[in-house]
């Protein structure tokens, strides 16, 4: 009989608290030599799969014997996100202090489901929340509630839009009925993918998605908007939401939300903006002026696990009146009424979900730690090193932007005169830097053209990432352009 049969329980307490110290040595380290790791994974796939046990141990092992192979088999196959030089998609990392946050979280373990199996997180997640508002300059009216991802929370968002929308979705379904319309719901061509996931998962369809067209800076144009209203009204459809975007994700544009929120007006229809992205700068007081009209929205998600340094996950929807979300998602089982359901919030009310992890630690952390002040310089000087980045490329022949840059995204490519297909040079370019493993970039498509997208968000960065970055495209811009000449 082994020791953990003979022995029941947990790991005995002075065994967690040594590899305790130990688990927080190794994260020190990790963070401390993150720039000695190639930024992308540089395994090939199934190699993990290959070179670990086909079949869970009988016997338990040693925490030592684990922890090894965390080093050996684990971090090969981890793309390193916290690394400065992760300049793909958006760059997003984590405070050392977020980590607390999801250790302690993860002690506590609790499921805030009811208000008494977690009065900690239910009434934290309000705080901070209301902190958090209040840094955005929002109104008063706006509550928020914590979900793990952007998309999570515009599907609920939409959810929400549809129950308003009158038509009784929530007792009756929509299918099988012959007195539903189509309902539409209205983004730009440029929204994120998890707008069209919605609308699948919801049963409204891709069909009840009109993707409304963009000017030359990739914005909503909010006279199409109108237009596309009027026309599916014509046709007898039922226009339930409009999601405009703060800083969509192929470019980081700005709908016009001013406009589009007198259209929501005038037609009766739930605005919900996604700030996933650049809501957190909305902190920053020159930064308000790209979210002029937002205050009007129905809902508004924001990301902390995109841009605050939060670990993910963790993805705010406010709602102007958050009874609305409620009344789309409550549903009290018999075995979880409680005496005090009338007079507290439970956050199994707001949503699908029945648990909920304590996730309002991690950022309760991360801003007092950091404080408003903190995160406003982060952020300022994140969009600082994107513009310099910016002039850099501005400055030279062999490159062109092909995008504003409002915040910290920068949406570029190399255009040397000599080169017939610019398209499969910034590729190559893009693929080489990244197999590499020196920096990360990502790429979109902008008017037809194969664009190289440069996002700066980690909190370990500083300008000399950028100068290396900078290097390694004009190395690789003269050696692939070499490889085409001969
Ligand atoms: N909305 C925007 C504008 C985004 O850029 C993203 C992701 O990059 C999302 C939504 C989806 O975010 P999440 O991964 O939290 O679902």
């Amino acid at each position: 009989m082994t020791e953990a049969v003979k022995n029941l329980g947990d790991m005995p307490i002075d065994e967690f608290r040594r590899q305790g110290y130990k688990v927080v040595d190794w994260i020190a380290d990790y963070f401390e030599h993150i720039e000695e790791f190639p930024v992308l994974s540089q395994i090939h796939p199934d190699w993990l799969k290959d070179n670990l046990p086909t079949s869970a141990p009988e016997t338990g092992e040693d925490f030592g014997r684990i922890m090894a192979d965390v080093d050996k088999l684990i971090l090969p196959a981890v793309t390193h996100w916290n690394h400065p030089n992760f300049h793909g998609l958006f760059s997003t990392s984590t405070s050392s202090v977020g980590v607390f946050g999801e250790m302690l979280a993860a002690a506590f373990d609790m499921k805030a489901m009811l208000w008494r199996t977690s009065p900690a997180s239910t009434e934290l997640e309000d705080v901070v929340l209301d902190w958090l508002r209040q840094m955005m300059d929002l109104p008063s009216h706006f509550e928020g509630i914590i979900y793990d991802t952007a998309s999570v929370s515009t599907m609920h968002a939409i959810a929400a839009a549809r129950e308003r929308a009158n038509m009784r979705v929530r007792d009756e379904g929509m299918s099988g009925r012959v007195d539903l319309p189509l309902m539409r719901v209205y983004a730009s061509e440029h929204v994120h993918s998890s707008i069209d996931k919605s609308a699948i998962t919801l049963g409204l369809g891709l069909r009840s998605l009109r993707k409304i067209e963009c000017n030359e800076r990739f914005e909503m144009m909010a006279d199409k908007l109108a237009d596309a209203i009027d026309e599916d009204l014509e046709a007898g459809y039922l226009p339930i939401c409009v999601i405009p975007t703060i800083g969509t994700t192929s470019s980081s544009s700005v709908d016009p939300v001013d406009a589009i929120a007198d259209i929501c007006e005038k037609y009766g229809l739930w605005l919900h903006v996604d700030s996933a992205y650049a809501g957190s700068t909305a902190i920053v007081p020159e930064f308000r002026k790209y979210f002029t009209g937002w205050e009007r929205a129905d809902s508004i998600v924001v990301n902390p696990h995109k841009w605050l340094f939060t670990p993910f996950d963790l993805s705010v929807l406010y709602c102007k009146d958050l009874s609305q979300l409620k009344q789309a998602f409550s549903l009290i089982a018999e075995y979880l009424k409680t005496a005090e359901q009338d007079s507290v919030k439970n956050g199994m009310d707001y949503g699908i979900q029945l648990g909920r992890r304590f996730r309002a630690l991690k950022l309760w952390f991360v801003i007092r730690y950091f404080g408003r002040e903190g995160l406003i310089a982060r952020l300022r000087e994140h969009c600082r090193l994107a513009r310099l980045f910016a002039s850099w490329v501005e400055e030279s022949s062999d490159w062109e932007m092909l995008a504003p840059v409002p915040f910290a995204l920068v949406c570029f490519r190399a255009c040397p005169a000599a080169v017939d297909d610019p398209d499969a040079l910034n590729e190559r370019i893009m693929n080489e830097i990244n197999a590499s493993g020196e920096a990360y970039l990502s790429h979109t498509k902008l008017n037809g053209k194969f664009t190289l997208r440069l996002s700066v968000g980690s909190i370990r960065v500083e300008q000399r990432h950028l100068e290396k970055v900078w290097g390694l495209l004009n190395d690789r811009l003269d050696t692939c352009v070499k490889g085409i000449a001969s």
